[in-house]
């Protein structure tokens, strides 16, 4: 671990607006410049866009509904339904944030080859980032469980307030114990089926206890082949697909730089470890790589 050696008392770099650069970062800059980068992003580089990031430090404890429950009772369905309805609006609203732009900015310079994301927020895709791996997939699509038909999210979610206007009323949603909203009387609450066969209708992402689909993992390894290193932004890397990834980096002997706040079990592996937000930090290497 080299991350408490780039101390900003030794190296004197100031960040933005006059406030010390996170130790680490100078370290970061002299081993991933004129190196092209491969990015991999979790719910960290969200959080300041809004989203919250159920694994970061203070975060409710949330049991995630397996796919097995949400097929087989409609009660679930109707409940995953609802809290991802409520859901889709927050993500729908949200913006973009200095760390999305900045990988936009490192792309477009080709410094970066391309995002592999956990996020389906669609942010990165939002703010411009053109090659996007969205690992979990992403919550603006809809498809049949049984037919395979593909819907927009927008659809569905107009689908949605269509049949159950008593949504906007000022009882219909309360704030859960661990903080999330959740709609109030869930047995009231009507999920659109599919149009063409009348099946199941699930949001296109990986559900918990679900494999990455194979397809997605293959596109995540090409784009790591091809880089010299990998950097790692706001993921504490519990998800196995991310942990994968990044092994698969270290068996190239690709050096890996890792952003986030808090312990990941990247920590060992990686050769410069920066325990600070990810906006300030994509935003400082933009200016520094590759400019
Ligand atoms: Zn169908």
């Amino acid at each position: 671990m080299t991350d408490a050696v780039a101390d900003v008392a030794l190296d004197g770099t100031p960040g933005t607006d006059g406030a010390p650069a996170p130790a680490g970062l100078d370290d970061a800059v002299d081993l991933l410049a004129g190196r092209r980068i491969a990015v991999l992003t979790g719910a960290g580089v969200s959080t300041d866009s809004g989203i919250p990031d159920y694994r970061g430090a203070g975060a409710p404890k949330r049991t995630p509904m397996t796919a097995q429950q949400f097929l087989s009772e409609p009660r679930w369905h109707r409940r995953y339904w609802a809290g991802s309805h409520l859901g889709w609006r927050a993500f729908s609203a949200a913006a973009p944030n200095a760390g999305h732009r900045a990988l936009v900015e490192l792309e477009d310079r080709g410094v970066i080859g391309g995002v592999i994301t956990q996020n389906v927020d669609g942010l990165h895709t939002k703010a411009g980032s053109r090659h996007v791996v969205d690992l979990h997939g992403s919550g603006d699509r809809v498809r049949c469980v049984r037919c395979g038909q593909h819907y927009s999210r927008d659809d569905i979610a107009a689908a949605i307030d269509r049949l159950n206007p008593w949504i906007d009323e000022p009882d219909a949603v309360q704030l859960a114990p661990d903080g999330d909203v959740e709609v109030r009387d869930v047995d009231s609450f009507v999920v659109p089926d599919c149009s063409v066969c009348g099946g199941l209708l699930k949001p296109d992402v990986v559900f918990f206890g679900e494999f990455v689909p194979r397809e997605k993992f293959v596109e995540a390894s090409a784009l790591i082949r091809r880089a010299d290193a990998l950097l790692v932004a706001g993921s504490s890397l519990v998800v196995n697909s991310g942990i994968r990834l990044l092994e698969q980096a270290v068996r190239r002997s690709l050096p890996v730089v890792v952003v986030n706040r808090g312990a990941t079990k990247g920590d060992r592996r990686a050769a410069v470890k920066i325990d600070a937000g990810t906006s300030e930090v994509l935003a400082a290497l933009a200016r520094r790589l590759g400019a």
